[in-house]
């Protein structure tokens, strides 16, 4: 196995100043991000193989498009940085910015999409509000009967996201970072600076600081420290049809239903839909099977909208976990009663497109005690108070 991908063999430092949890995009990010600042005693610990968590099963998608101005603006910044990312990790991204079509059918839609329009120009990001015809004029094969609106970025886009989490892991082993794959972390035992990982192999490791970027899986870990944050793992459903001629700019997403879709650079239609009432996981077992239910509900949507899709073949079907946070905001900071544990999850059904600024401002805090407006909303401590209510409405899924 390339060890530019991690490795089950990689030797484990028996201290190190910062271990990260997870080899997902958080953790790997993170991990390459601390390496650029020089911080180079960190190492990153993962369960299984790198792309064997959502950071491996998601839809690949990025945008400026959403109802919050700090979320705007942090994504208006990831946007900005995976522009050059390419260059900087070495590896082709498959970065396309054919945009993203928002679409409403209903007046409560449309109504969000006028707000978000009108909040997108406030800060800065191109979106425009578009009638329905001009929606059609950009995606051809819609039928714009129901549509009441559209907002459409050209900024935004999609990446192929298996090559982003390796670029990201491969750069930081050069700069010195230990990525172990296939060990898990089955307990940890604080210090009076820090924690002592064990992994199931029995090997431990001392780490001053230590991150959990285990995503929908974080609450198992605190759990080890008789920590319980609001945040729950839900599974999500996705697939990929046959290749097609390419036909497709923007990834669309249907904001009533939660339905979007999206064409790879291999030409293979990418699509999910929202389930709202599918069960969430009430057991930590995260079971990641695919269900026929959401084939009908994808399939009778997709078709509605797009009725060019009805002799679509569908290729592969899967599922991820998204690590659901109660107010729509990441869980990201020192745990209350715990300051060297770093929480770095919660992020929902976003953390791909978040990850390249969140993970850069997250490493310039831990190494250079930076501050950032979203450090303090992400706060971990703000579950103590009473609960904050929901601020984020562009969520999909
Ligand atoms: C179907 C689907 C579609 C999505 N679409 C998008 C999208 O278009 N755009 C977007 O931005 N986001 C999207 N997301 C969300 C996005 O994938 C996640 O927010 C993001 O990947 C989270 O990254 P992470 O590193 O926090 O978690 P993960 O990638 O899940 O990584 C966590 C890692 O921790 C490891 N781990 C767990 N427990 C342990 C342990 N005890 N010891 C060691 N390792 C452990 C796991 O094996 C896993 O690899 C989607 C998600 C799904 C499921």
């Amino acid at each position: 196995m390339s060890t530019s991908m991690g490795s089950p063999r990689a030797p484990l430092p028996e201290r190190v100043d910062i271990a990260i949890i997870g080899g997902g995009i958080m953790g790997l990010g993170l991990a390459h991000n601390l390496a650029a600042l020089g911080q180079r005693s960190v190492a990153v610990i993962e369960r299984s193989y790198l792309v064997s968590g959502a950071s491996g099963r998601n839809g690949g998608g990025l945008r400026m498009q959403w109802g919050d101005a700090g979320n705007v603006a942090l994504m208006m910044e990831s946007i900005e940085i995976c522009r050059g990312l390419a260059q900087e990790l070495g590896i082709n991204l498959w970065f396309r910015q054919g945009g993203y079509l928002f679409v409403a059918r209903s007046e409560a839609s449309e109504a969000r999409l006028h707000r978000n329009a009108e909040l997108h120009r406030e800060v800065g990001a191109p979106t425009r509000l578009l009638s329905p015809t001009e929606a059609q004029a950009i995606v051809p094969h819609l039928d714009p009967g129901p549509i009441r609106a559209a907002t459409y970025n050209p900024e935004d886009g999609v990446v192929f996201p298996w090559p982003f989490v390796w670029g990201y892991a491969a750069r930081a082993i050069d700069r010195g970072v230990v990525v172990r794959t296939h060990t898990e972390i089955v307990d940890l035992l604080p210090e009076a600076r820090g924690f002592t990982l064990v992994c199931a192999s029995g090997e431990r490791v001392s780490a001053e600081r230590v991150v959990n970027a285990t995503g929908a899986w974080s609450n198992q870990i605190n759990r080890r420290l008789g920590i319980d944050f609001p945040n729950r793992p839900h599974r999500h459903e996705i697939l990929s049809s046959e290749p097609l001629r390419p036909f497709l700019d923007p990834l669309v997403v249907d904001l009533d239903s939660g339905l979007y879709f999206s064409q790879s650079t291999r030409g293979e239609l990418v699509t999910g839909i929202s389930l709202p009432d599918v069960d969430g996981y009430d057991d930590d077992s995260l079971a990641l099977h695919s269900s026929l239910r959401f084939l009908a509900v994808l399939a009778a949507r997709l078709t509605a909208l797009m009725p060019i899709t009805r002799s679509l073949k569908v290729l592969r079907q899967w599922t991820g976990p998204y690590d659901v946070s109660p107010d729509g905001d990441a869980i990201v900071g020192p745990t209350p009663g715990h300051p060297d544990l770093i929480q770095l999850c919660g992020f929902t059904g976003h953390g791909f497109m978040m990850a390249p600024a969140a993970t850069r401002l997250v490493a310039r805090w831990l190494v250079r005690g930076e501050a950032h407006p979203m450090l303090q909303r992400w706060d971990p401590a703000r579950f103590k108070g009473a609960p904050t209510s929901r601020r984020e409405d562009m969520i999909i899924g």
